[in-house]
């Protein structure tokens, strides 16, 4: 008999809820995971993308949700994490009866999942599904927020953190980006407007031109990114890149980046930090794209989430502070960090819960 993996994980990771999508008819197969909503309602994007299996497709929203409450408790919003996936091929299976029947299980769940764009679910998808769920965000073309700038402002402040850590005057710094799309255009933007010398790399030869021409960036093929000597690698394409290979060709002082899921095994953090090489765990640096859902839900006005964002510098720099002390890895430091909030956000909500109950 096969072993489903997707369960046990459920369990081990804490998982409030995880729903299974099947509809007949749409050919929707999926699921939604909630992780967590002590801080409130869970947000988290929805993904389609093909998997290998079923199992695998809930492994992968698990452990997305998982990350998206550690963001979410990390920079203090009233929020929890979930995450969605839908299973299929986007370019091929992605169909409006799909769509419809997938916003429809959103609705159902009756606002304990917001939701938005993620890998392969694009804004006019969205739009399909705003007839039939409220619980979208992101889904207004005209919002004067721009996550991907946001995100690149976070990992802006990170930079300058290290910066300051590593005693260096933040102009003189070299910056090595690995992937130079929406978050790390931004970047590379914000960095050489304040002097910083920056190198790129990315496959899409048009995107490493305009940064060439618009940044006077120094271009580098894809794989060269980590050979580079700079004091910053800072890696905005994908997940997983920082492994046992990588960390050895590494010719920095710090790493500090949008990327999500940068550590290919949580044991690479103690390996960074073994090194003496200072790393901004992703889910702390890269949280200035959820920030935005302040000014979506009217928390916050355009200049008060900026604000917001900017204290991911010294978010980041207490735990740098934090992890020299206690001599551990920044990332071991920052998950305590959100574990220790949601003990005590669960501790406070059961409390009101027991009170309510006994006056009632
Ligand atoms: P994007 O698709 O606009 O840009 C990614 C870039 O990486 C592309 O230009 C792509 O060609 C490049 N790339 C792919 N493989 C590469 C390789 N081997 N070497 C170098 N470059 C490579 O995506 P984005 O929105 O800029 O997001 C980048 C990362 O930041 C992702 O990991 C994403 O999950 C994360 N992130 C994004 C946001 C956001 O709001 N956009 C927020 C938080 C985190």
């Amino acid at each position: 008999m096969v072993e489903l993996k997707a369960l046990p994980l459920a369990v081990d990771l804490g998982h409030e809820e995880v729903v299974l999508l099947h509809d007949r008819d749409s050919g929707l197969r999926g699921a939604i995971a909630i992780h967590d909503s002590t801080f409130g309602p869970s947000v988290g994007g929805t993904r389609m993308r093909t998997y290998p299996s079923f199992d695998d497709a809930v492994v992968d929203a698990l452990r997305l949700a998982r990350a998206m409450t550690y963001k979410a408790t990390m920079v203090e919003m009233p929020f929890g994490g979930a995450k969605a996936v839908i299973m299929g091929d986007p370019s091929r299976e992605k169909t409006r009866p799909l769509l419809v029947a997938y916003a429809k299980a959103v609705e159902r769940l009756g606002g304990r999942f917001f939701t938005g764009c993620d890998m392969g679910i694009e804004l006019r998808d969205l739009k399909v599904m705003q007839r039939h769920t409220k619980h979208l965000s992101h889904a207004d073309e005209d919002s004067p927020i721009d996550t991907s700038y946001l995100a690149a402002l976070g990992v802006f402040e990170g930079i300058a953190a290290a910066a300051a850590v590593l005693g260096r005057d933040f102009s003189s710094l070299q910056v090595a980006i690995q992937g130079i799309g929406a978050v790390g255009f931004h970047l590379g933007k914000l960095l050489v407007d304040h002097g910083v010398h920056i190198i790129v790399a990315d496959p899409d030869q048009a995107r490493t031109l305009r940064a060439a021409r618009a940044l006077e960036a120094q271009v580098v093929e894809p794989d060269a990114i980590y050979d580079v000597e700079a004091d910053v690698f800072s890696p905005n394409a994908m997940g997983g890149i920082l492994n046992d290979d990588t960390i050895a060709r590494l010719r920095v002082q710090a790493i500090v980046g949008g990327a999500n899921e940068q550590l290919l095994e949580p044991r690479h953090g103690d390996i960074l930090n073994s090194l003496r090489i200072l790393w901004g765990p992703d889910y702390v640096v890269n949280a200035g794209g959820l920030l935005s859902l302040l000014y979506e839900t009217k928390q916050a006005d355009v200049a008060g989430v900026e604000e917001r964002v900017r204290m991911i510098g010294p978010r980041v720099a207490d735990i740098w502070q934090r992890s020299h002390e206690e001599e551990e890895a920044p990332g071991i430091i920052a998950d305590r960090i959100v574990e220790e909030r949601l003990a005590h956000g669960r501790r406070a909500k059961s409390e009101s819960v027991r009170r309510t109950k006994y006056d009632d």
